[in-house]
């Protein structure tokens, strides 16, 4: 199957272990299996084998998960932030504590090799530290009024029900930071996670369960239904899920989108990415080709933010290419559980023919495979590992424009700035982008109005590994909605406008007057 000269890591545990490996860590984080036991395999990306057996959810199950959530929230609503906030400092100390067992399970269920599954974890632990303090700072403005005597307000107050729906590639952190966040706002959170990745899904709840009973605060408060799409669509059309936070592809939200706007619910949407750096003229090769490997190889290609373009200025594309390609050649590729692992399994079959069906559609399309591009014989017939892809490319194609969620980069060349900054903004979607650049006039071009439409710009990194305190999200197709840091709080509270008038009087705003 594979001819390559990537390192080969094939000493990957049986089915048997990898599945008593999953069930102790799951349970080590307080999930009592058998409550959950059902028909539904779910199967590892690292070997194709069981890990779990689950039941998953009907509609009415979802159905009835809204409706404890949603009687649990006015007491909840009345909980001082600042309690609330507490609840989530004990889920973040109780993460803490877990983390090597919640990483174990995110390696199992999504492929992550282990030091990226531990920096998710601690990226939940990062939010839930975050949201502590806005616990807070829930600050609304005050403006000057235009009448004498009165006093001009906005206060925020606790929304609802959010539901979450969350992808397989970030499999716990998407719902911390909607939880952390939903949670010191005074809100209840029903989630349904990727059906690839139950286990996680059920153990990080099952924390979050512990920070709730300890203090004395309802269960009802946080939920987890497991199933697919239809699942999914229970909690779309629930008039009682205020805010529906969901995290996929493009493909879900323009389904998910609509249906919640029909019912005037509100919609929070993390959706593709088409993800571009440019490589100026001026740019330190070294530190680009570090950026660019991390950021398009890393997590196989399976981060919303990972690195597709490149797009490299006309004097240094030779060098880039070349240097991208050795770098690719030497990616240990294999076991995500064994240190030395850069590059885990992809997702499923369907993603490999995704990734194939790809990589033909660029060479029609006149495109030059510079490394990569094969099949990696590891973990059996039923497991799907593939050498990251370096391809050289004409002109920004059909397939250049399209996510294609495997470790394929695309490299273009540009003669000038203006020229890359159309290439970058001339695809469907506005998740991330970086330019790698000593010029600083051409760093402040990119980050200007004029420069890169995206809802991530950056200078000299790569377009992956955001931090917890910026708002993230991206424009267009990627779908507007902003999560985590900054005031991204906001989505998950309601404004009120409040004048309060003391003179004693009663003049109207614009000088009407209506003497009665
Ligand atoms: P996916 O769209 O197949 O599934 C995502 C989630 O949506 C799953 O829980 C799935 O069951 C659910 N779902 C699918 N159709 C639905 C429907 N009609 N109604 C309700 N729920 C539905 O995505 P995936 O393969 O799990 O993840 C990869 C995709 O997610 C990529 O496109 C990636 O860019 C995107 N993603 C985006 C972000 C971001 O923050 N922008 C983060 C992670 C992943």
């Amino acid at each position: 199957m594979s001819t390559t000269t990537t390192t080969e890591r094939t000493d990957l545990p049986g089915a048997d272990e990898l599945r008593q490996r999953a069930e102790r860590a799951a349970q080590a984080c307080g999930l009592d299996l058998s409550a959950h036991a059902g028909d539904a395999a779910g199967r590892s990306p690292l070997t194709g084998s069981v890990v779990s057996s689950l039941a998953w959810s009907s509609a009415a199950d979802v159905e009835a998960a809204v409706g404890r959530a949603h009687a649990a929230f006015p007491a909840f609503r009345d909980t001082p932030a600042p309690v609330r906030g507490n609840l989530v400092k004990r889920l973040g100390e109780l993460l803490t504590q877990h983390k090597a067992d919640l990483g174990e399970l995110v390696s199992i269920e999504a492929g992550k090799i282990t030091s990226e599954a531990l920096g998710e974890v601690q990226e939940m632990i990062d939010i839930c530290d975050y949201a502590v303090g806005l616990s807070r700072q829930l600050f609304g403005r005050t403006m000057t009024s235009e009448r004498p005597g009165h006093r001009l307000m906005e206060t925020w107050h606790p929304l609802g029900v959010v539901g979450v729906i969350s992808a397989f590639n970030f499999p716990v952190a998407v719902w911390s930071w909607n939880t952390a966040v939903a949670l010191v706002c005074g809100d209840p959170v029903v989630w349904k996670p990727s059906e690839q990745t139950p286990l996680c899904a059920l153990a990080a709840n099952a924390l979050l369960q512990r920070a709730l009973a300890e203090s004395d605060l309802s269960p009802d408060l946080a939920h987890v239904v497991l199933g697919a799409g239809e699942v999914g669509q229970a909690l779309v059309d629930d008039p009682r899920v205020a805010l529906l936070s969901a995290t996929g592809s493009t493909r879900m939200g323009r389904e998910v989108g609509p249906r919640v706007a029909a019912r005037f619910g509100r919609v929070l949407l993390e959706l593709g990415g088409n993800n571009a750096a440019i490589v100026g003229p001026s740019a330190d090769l070294d530190l680009t080709t570090r950026g660019i490997v991390f950021a398009a190889a890393g997590t196989a290609g399976q981060r919303c933010t990972t690195m597709r373009r490149v797009i490299a200025h006309r004097d240094v594309v030779d060098d880039v290419v070349e240097r991208v390609g050795a770098a690719y050649r030497k990616l240990p590729v294999g076991n995500p559980l064994v240190e030395g692992t850069l590059v885990g399994p992809l997702v499923s079959k369907a993603a490999f023919e995704g990734f194939e069906a790809a990589i033909e559609q660029a060479k029609e399309a006149g495109g030059e495979v510079i490394a990569g591009g094969a099949r990696v014989d590891v973990g059996g017939a039923d497991a799907y590992y593939v050498e990251p892809t370096v391809i050289r490319m004409p002109q920004q194609s059909q397939v250049v424009c399209t996510e294609t969620f495997a470790p394929i980069l695309y490299v273009l060349d540009y003669a000038d700035l203006d020229e890359a900054i159309a290439l970058n903004n001339g695809v469907p979607q506005g998740l991330s982008s970086s330019i790698f650049t000593q010029d600083q006039a051409e760093a402040e071009r990119f980050v200007a109005a004029s420069g890169s439409d995206c809802g991530i710009v950056n200078v000299n990194i790569g377009t992956s590994g955001a931090e917890i305190g910026g708002a993230f999200g991206g424009e267009k197709e990627t779908g507007g909605g902003r999560e985590s840091g900054s005031d991204a709080w906001r989505a998950y509270m309601r404004r009120a406008t409040n004048t309060i008038n003391y003179s004693g009087e009663l003049p109207l705003a614009q000088g009407v007057t209506f003497d009665v």
